[in-house]
C-alpha cells in the first residue's frame, strides 16, 4: 500500500506564527491566556497548555495583569477596547489574512456600502469581521441565502478566509443582477486555496482519502467536503486511533491531508497507522519525497 501525504497538509503560516508567538511569550512572561483555544485541535491545545498557553472562554477568566492573546481568527474592536480598559498586556496573533478581511469590511462600511460577509455564521472569524463594521454587516453562510435578503443599491462582499472561490463567485452571481454597484474583496487566504487544490488533486488520484484535523476546524471540514466531492471515499478523523482499518484495508493508494490546525505529528501518526494496516512493503510518500522523485 502507498500512503501519499498531500503537499501543504497541516499548519498554515498563520497558525505556525501564532503558536511561535504564544510559546515565546509563555517562556518569557509566564502563563498567557488565549481568548478561545488557539487552534481547533484538542491534542495541540493540550500540548500548548503544558507549555503555559491556557485557553480562556471569557476575558473575565483571565487573571488580572496576565497576558491576553487574540488568536488567528481575530476579534472585534470591542475586545481590544475591553483588554485595554483592564490594563492587560495584549499579544495579538490575528492572521494578517484575517486582518485584510477586517480592513476591507470596515472600509466598505465606512464608505456606505451594505456589507455581506460570506462565512460560517457561528465562526468567530466571521463574527470578528462583522464586528469591524460595528455589527452592521450581514453574514451569508450559503450564497442562496442572499436571495432572501433586502439589498440596497451599493453592496460589498467580504469573505471568511476559508471560503471556497466557487462560493464567492456564486454569491456574486446572485447579488450582482439585483444591485447598481457591487464591490468584492477576495479575502480567501492563499494558504487555504493551496491546501484545497492540493487535497482535491490528491483525492482524485487515490482510492481513499483520510482528512486529519479537529472536528471544530472549519478549514478541515471544508477539506473533507472537497475531497468527498471528487467521489473518492473520504473520512475525517482527529487522531490515528479513530482510523477504521476497514476504510483502507483494500486500498492500493491512500491519501492523507490535514487542516491548517493539524500538527505534523498527528499527520505522521495517521500515515503510519495506515501503512501498518497495509502491512509489510507499505510506503509513506511525503511531499518532499514526491518532489525529489519528480526532479
Ligand atoms: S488558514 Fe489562512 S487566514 Fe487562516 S490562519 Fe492560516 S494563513 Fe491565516
Amino acid at each position: 500500500m502507498k500512503v501519499l501525504i498531500a503537499p501543504n497538509a497541516g499548519f498554515c503560516f498563520g497558525v505556525r506564527r501564532a503558536i511561535d508567538m504564544a510559546q515565546r511569550a509563555a517562556s518569557e512572561r509566564g502563563r498567557v491566556y488565549s481568548l478561545g483555544p488557539l487552534i481547533h485541535n484538542r491534542q495541540a491545545v493540550e500540548a500548548l497548555r503544558e507549555q503555559g498557553v491556557e485557553p480562556a472562554d471569557e476575558l473575565d477568566e483571565v487573571p488580572p495583569s496576565s497576558t491576553v492573546m487574540i488568536r488567528t481568527h481575530g476579534a472585534g474592536p470591542e475586545v481590544y477596547a475591553a483588554i485595554q480598559e483592564r490594563g492587560q498586556p495584549l499579544l495579538d496573533s490575528t492572521c494578517p489574512f484575517v486582518m485584510r478581511a477586517h480592513t476591507a469590511a470596515s472600509r466598505f462600511h465606512q464608505e456606505g456600502y451594505q456589507v455581506l460577509v460570506l462565512g460560517d455564521r457561528e465562526h468567530p472569524e466571521s463574527q470578528g469581521i462583522v464586528a469591524h463594521t460595528g455589527g452592521a454587516a450581514t453574514i451569508v453562510s450559503d450564497p442562496i441565502e442572499a436571495d432572501g435578503l433586502r439589498l440596497g443599491v451599493h453592496v460589498a462582499v467580504v469573505c471568511q478566509t476559508t471560503q471556497r472561490l466557487e462560493n464567492l463567485l456564486s454569491l456574486v452571481n446572485r447579488v450582482l443582477p439585483r444591485v447598481q454597484e457591487l464591490r468584492v474583496a477576495n479575502t480567501i487566504c492563499d494558504a487555504t486555496a493551496q491546501r484545497q487544490h492540493a487535497s482535491e488533486s490528491l483525492a482524485v488520484e487515490v482510492d481513499v482519502t483520510i482528512v486529519v484535523g479537529g472536528y471544530h476546524s472549519a478549514n478541515t471540514r471544508r477539506l473533507a467536503e472537497i475531497c468527498a466531492e471528487t467521489g473518492t471515499p473520504t473520512h475525517h478523523i482527529e487522531t490515528a486511533d479513530e482510523l477504521d482499518p476497514a476504510w483502507v484495508s483494500d486500498a492500493g493508494v491512500v491519501g492523507v491531508t490535514a487542516g491548517a490546525s493539524t500538527p505534523d505529528e498527528a499527520i505522521r501518526a495517521v500515515a503510519e497507522a495506515i501503512a501498518a494496516i497495509g502491512g509489510p512493503g507499505s510506503e509513506i510518500v511525503t511531499p518532499s519525497d514526491a518532489a525529489s522523485e519528480e526532479a
